[in-house]
């Protein structure tokens, strides 16, 4: 097992000196990716694009003679990241310094870069990935190039996708967004919704289930409304999605409240293939705050829906996402958010600090939240959530759970990591020719956010 592992070693560091070798005559791309699974499954398709007209990808940006940026513009953060990074490029830097994703989709970020960015040489945005080969193209010739489109006309199928590994994919199954929650940009950036078509979905599993993949996400903005607009529903795509041989395990993610139905519910107890595990953005737990978000739900029937799902399915794991200091939000109002985290009992979540996005109505809302008291707020949040957290996964000690291998641990390469159906990550020792297979692992101790376990004989 050792020699096959050094074995491997040698043969990407030979792999690596032959790529700097072929450099001088070949061309390197690099790519960073920010932001959400849609913006990585588009990366997988740019890389494809790319190295189907021969580029070769590096992980080395300086390197690279393609340098693509692809952008997130739900928070201001990663936004500024992005610019101080290329600001580290001279317009004479030799490489193609290319920006793409949510941001070059606001208009006011796109003029930024077309008037202050110089050394940006190729933009395109979330609509128009397909019309790479032309555009860089034009770009290769000397030509600056910036062409976004504002809407996807049509949705294009066909393109081809590098993915990195080969035990569990994305695939999308719709594109933008219809809800316009008042502090989101993603209906502006990503455009309204539309739904591929279910041969198109069913035949891109068919075939990542015959090159070996045994877990597909099927990914959208709000996968709960697919199909609204073909007549279809989602519970009628996951049943198709489940009958693909080869496929073992289906997730998806993310899913609106206000449109999860009673038969998708049942899905979760009908359909074997489909993970225990449901991604639930709760966003706020006061009614008032809420509506304000434009959420279109209750926090009773958000708790309603949860009550359904654990009747359904008892021991389903539950995330959600949370912002804490919408505008207006009183302590009142917060203490209705700690509430419903204490009666759910999520899994995990993921906690944000309200940030105004331009052009969103929530960002002209009066009563914006002082700053020391959004961060008080999250702390508060973060510790009761951790409590939580820790105590669900230590319940789970001296339980026996199905693993699917996913390869070594990051921090330890001698242990195996794996996802629990209920979504978990779990470290163990055991032998890398496991990796790729359904395990029957038994959890030794339950940490904040991982477990670790020791396989079942
Ligand atoms: S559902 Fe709301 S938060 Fe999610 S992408 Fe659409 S507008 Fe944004």
């Amino acid at each position: 097992m050792t020699s096959e592992i050094s074995y491997s070693k040698i043969e990407v560091f030979s792999c690596n000196k032959e790529m700097k070798r072929l450099s001088k005559t070949v061309k390197l791309f690099a790519i960073l990716t920010f932001g959400c699974q849609m913006n990585v499954r588009d990366s997988e398709t740019i890389k494809g694009i790319l190295e189907s007209l021969g580029y070769i990808e590096t992980d080395n940006p300086d390197e690279a003679d393609l340098l693509l940026f692809n952008t997130c513009s739900v928070r201001e953060n990663p936004e500024r990241k992005v610019y101080g990074r290329i600001q580290q490029y001279k317009e004479d830097s030799g490489k193609i310094i290319g920006i793409c994703g949510c941001m070059v989709q606001q208009g006011a970020e796109f003029e930024y870069i077309k008037n202050e960015l110089p050394q940006v040489r190729l933009v395109f945005g979330t609509h128009n990935i397909h019309e790479l080969p032309e555009l860089l193209e034009k770009a290769e010739e000397g030509q600056r190039v910036l062409n976004v489109w504002e809407d996807k006309q049509e949705i294009v199928e066909g393109l081809p996708a590098k993915r990195d590994q080969g035990v569990k994919a994305f695939v999308n199954i719709s594109y933008g967004c219809n809800n316009f929650c008042t502090y989101c940009i993603v209906p502006y950036t990503r455009g309204r919704e539309k739904s591929r078509t279910p041969e198109n979905i069913i035949s891109e599993v068919r075939e990542l289930a015959q090159n070996g993949y045994k877990e597909v996400t099927l990914l959208g903005q709000n996968v709960n409304s697919y199909g609204k607009d073909l007549g279809l529903d989602f519970a009628a795509l996951l049943e198709k999605v489940h009958e693909v041989e080869g496929i073992e395990r289906i997730r998806f993610t993310t899913s609106h409240p206000k449109d999860l139905s009673d038969r998708l519910i049942a899905a979760f107890k009908n359909l074997p293939k489909l993970c225990e595990h449901l991604h639930l953005p709760v966003q706020a737990g006061s009614d008032r705050i809420l509506k304000k978000m434009n959420r279109r739900y209750t926090r009773e029937q958000y708790l309603e829906l949860v009550a359904k799902l654990r009747d359904a399915v008892p021991g389903i794991a539950l995330t959600t996402d949370i912002i804490v200091g919408f505008p207006g939000e009183t302590e009142e109002d917060f203490l209705q958010t700690l509430d419903i985290v204490e009666k759910v009992r999520y899994d995990s979540a993921f906690t944000f600090i309200y940030s105004p996005r331009k052009g969103t109505p929530a960002a002209e809302m009066p009563d914006q939240v002082d700053e020391e008291v959004k961060k008080e707020r999250i702390y508060r949040l973060i510790d009761l959530q951790n409590r939580i957290s820790g105590e669900i996964n230590q319940e789970i000690v001296g339980s026996t759970v199905e693993v699917l291998v996913e390869g070594t641990s990051k921090t330890d390469p001698s242990r195996l990591t794996g996802k629990t159906r209920s979504n978990k990550t779990i470290n163990f020792p055991g032998d890398v020719g496991l990796i790729g297979r359904t395990v029957q692992v038994e959890v030794t101790a339950g940490k904040l956010s991982s477990l670790e376990g020791k396989l079942k004989e």
